[in-house]
């Protein structure tokens, strides 16, 4: 299993219910699990990484206090990974740039893009995230509806590359997507819940934070609750976040609220998240104490994950005669 974030602000409830709690549910039941920080794709849509070694340490921290055991897992950065970033060459010959252009999560974005210009690594992004997902012959990942198209593009890479080269026998596995209960958590704007757009909770806000941002979500005038994700987005993403703190129906949790309106079901939404995340911060709190052992994590992950990056990218080099 292999999923990876971008290290550009802390993690938010969209991540932890998207993905994370898929992955330490994996990892528990033994499954070989890598977990990626992408440090490189944060220049993707920016032109300076502002203060990234320490967002690379606040990702680890959040991982932890997540439950992602490093004893179970890989928890590596992709830049550290020599070989899986050369996967990119032969990738990048497997697609046209017009293909690339059409991509719907480049697109998107590009939109929400804070660069000068669109750089060139904006364009090589999935062709990024296809070597990253192709190293480890994962396949298996964890990951929210964004990644859909992303992962597709990984999928067609791999059946590329075997087609052209795999005379011998196919290099690369297609991996699946594993969706959650919450594909796609909307953020305080209504928007997806995104670290970028100034619309997330993040698992390291304090409660009275946690309270004022849920406060200033985005609802509908409609005032009695209802659960409909089609007709009332805003709302249902709320109720959904607290169904899934409380481990209830979203159905119920909407039929509870009912008359209360929108005030009465952000209050209950703080309640919640407040109440699920308050083991998971006060976690993050004391590992944070000492930070020297977050470099000691990666140092260990990224030393696991050279040798697998290194014979995958001879298998390649061997499948397309270039293994001199
Ligand atoms: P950025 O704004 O930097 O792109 P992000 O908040 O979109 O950050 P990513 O690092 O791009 O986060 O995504 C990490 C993982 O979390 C991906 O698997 C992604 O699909 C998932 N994820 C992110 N936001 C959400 C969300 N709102 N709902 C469900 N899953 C999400
Ligand atoms: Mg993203």
């Amino acid at each position: 299993m292999l999923t990876g974030d971008r290290p550009a602000g802390r993690l938010h409830l969209g991540y932890y219910f998207g993905t994370l709690q898929n992955r330490a549910r994996l990892q528990d039941l033994a499954v070989n699990t890598f977990m990626l920080i992408v440090d490189y794709q944060v220049l993707a849509d920016r032109d300076v990484a502002e203060n990234l070694s320490g967002n690379v340490e606040d990702l680890v921290l959040d991982y932890l206090a997540v439950g992602l055991d490093p004893a179970k897992s890989t928890i590596y950065s992709h830049s550290a990974v020599p070989a899986l970033n050369q996967l990119l060459l032969p990738f990048l010959s497997l697609v046209s740039v017009a293909g690339l252009g059409r991509n719907p999560t480049i697109k998107d974005e590009i939109k929400h893009s804070q660069q000068s210009a669109v750089s060139g690594l904006m364009f090589t992004y999935p062709l990024h995230q296809a070597a990253d997902m192709l190293f480890c012959k994962s396949n298996l990942v964890p990951v929210g509806q964004d990644q859909l198209p992303h992962l597709e593009f990984t999928r067609t890479i791999a059946r590329r590359f075997n087609r052209r080269y795999g005379v011998g026998g196919d290099v690369f596995l297609e991996p699946e997507a594993l969706l959650s209960s919450a594909p796609l958590l909307l953020g305080t704007d209504g928007g997806k819940m995104s670290k970028s757009r100034g619309n997330a909770i993040a698992l390291a806000d304090g409660a009275d934070e946690t309270a004022r941002l849920i406060r200033g979500a985005k609802t509908d005038s409609i005032r009695h609750i209802t659960y409909d994700p089609l007709v009332r987005p805003e709302v249902a993403s709320l109720i959904l976040l607290a169904a899934l703190c409380q481990k209830l129906d979203p159905q119920d949790v909407a039929e509870e609220v009912g008359s209360g309106g929108s005030g009465e079901l952000k209050k209950v939404v703080t309640e919640s998240v407040n109440e699920h995340l308050a083991p998971i911060r006060a976690r993050r709190a004391e590992l944070g104490r000492d930070r020297s052992h977050l470099r000691d994590i990666l140092k260990q992950g990224n030393q696991h994950a050279n040798p697998i990056a290194e014979r995958t990218l001879g298998q390649v080099r061997e499948a397309m005669g270039t293994s001199y």
